[in-house]
């Protein structure tokens, strides 16, 4: 089967010729493929915003290669505004963006944008706000009077309605509690699952990923360090940790025993050390 997005070598480097200059991504390749679940995952700074940006051509790479469905999106005359559909992008902390009036007048502006009518709009709308879970009754609420894990709901719903084949997100857990980050990772591995769209989840926390995903990135300092299932990558844990990635010991004996079916919480603490 063909990738779905393909990476070839892509550099990308902040300010070049400056005294800022930053090579901030270094030789990445990489191919996803349709219906995958997807972890990146690295410490700050390792370049994984960088990375994601390039797959909506939010930002062009400095050299290399990217793909999607086969065709070189850096090629003249290349459909961007289709590919930034295709390709939706939900950004940290995405709730700053919300505007409007009600949440569901929120979630239609992008089908809105598009010059979709107002009854496919809303139609889309709320096939998005069902996907993200949000409660029907809270619709017509203003998105400013939500809990910050609706006002992420509603801002991840934004960008479903425009019906991506492939859905970034950027730290979708950042700033919430530790239920509301186990709510809105269920939700987003639900909607994954029943609608087989690609997702590709970006992290600094190791345990947000190991849960859900089928593979996972890991990124230090621009460049691809390890690309596989869960389970290899986290064999490498001495390495993990080396390049600052929150207690891997721990990830993976948790990884290895829910793999066996013994139900393991997130929220463990060791004992013995002490
Ligand atoms: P991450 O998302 O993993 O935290 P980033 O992709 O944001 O990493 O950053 C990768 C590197 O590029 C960092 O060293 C960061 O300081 C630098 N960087 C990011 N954005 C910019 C920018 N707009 N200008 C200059 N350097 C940047």
């Amino acid at each position: 089967k063909d990738p779905i997005l393909s990476l070839k070598n892509l550099n990308y480097v902040y300010n070049p010729g400056t005294a800022y200059e930053k090579h901030a991504m270094k030789e990445v390749s990489l191919d996803l493929y349709e219906g995958e679940f997807i972890g990146i995952i690295g410490h700050t700074g390792s370049g994984k915003s960088t990375l994601i940006q390039h797959l909506n051509g939010l930002i062009r790479a400095t050299s290399g290669e990217l793909s999607f469905r086969g065709r070189n999106i850096y090629e003249e005359g290349y459909p961007m505004k289709e590919l930034r559909q295709q390709v939706g992008l939900v950004f940290q902390y995405p709730e700053h963006q919300l505007f409007e009036v009600d949440v569901l007048s929120d979630v239609c502006f992008g089908p809105k944008n598009q010059g979709l009518s107002q009854e496919e709009c809303e139609k889309r709308a709320k096939e998005a706000l069902q996907m993200v879970g949000f409660p029907e009754s809270s619709y017509k609420a203003s998105p400013f009077d939500l809990s910050g894990g609706q006002k992420r709901r509603v801002a991840i719903a934004g960008v479903l309605a425009m019906r991506p084949k492939v859905l970034v997100l950027d730290e979708p857990t950042a700033g919430l509690d530790p239920k509301g980050r186990d709510d809105i990772l269920d939700q987003i591995a639900m909607l994954q699952k029943t609608t087989g769209i690609t997702v590709i989840l970006v992290s600094h926390s190791m345990e947000d990923v190991a849960k859900y995903v089928d593979r996972i990135i890991v990124m230090n300092k621009g460049e691809k360090i390890f690309d596989d299932t869960p389970k290899h990558v986290f064999r490498h844990y001495k390495r993990l940790e080396e390049v600052g990635l929150a207690a891997p010991e721990v990830t993976y004996i948790m990884h290895e025993l829910r793999e066996a079916g013994v139900p393991v919480s997130t929220d463990i603490t060791l004992v013995g050390e002490a």
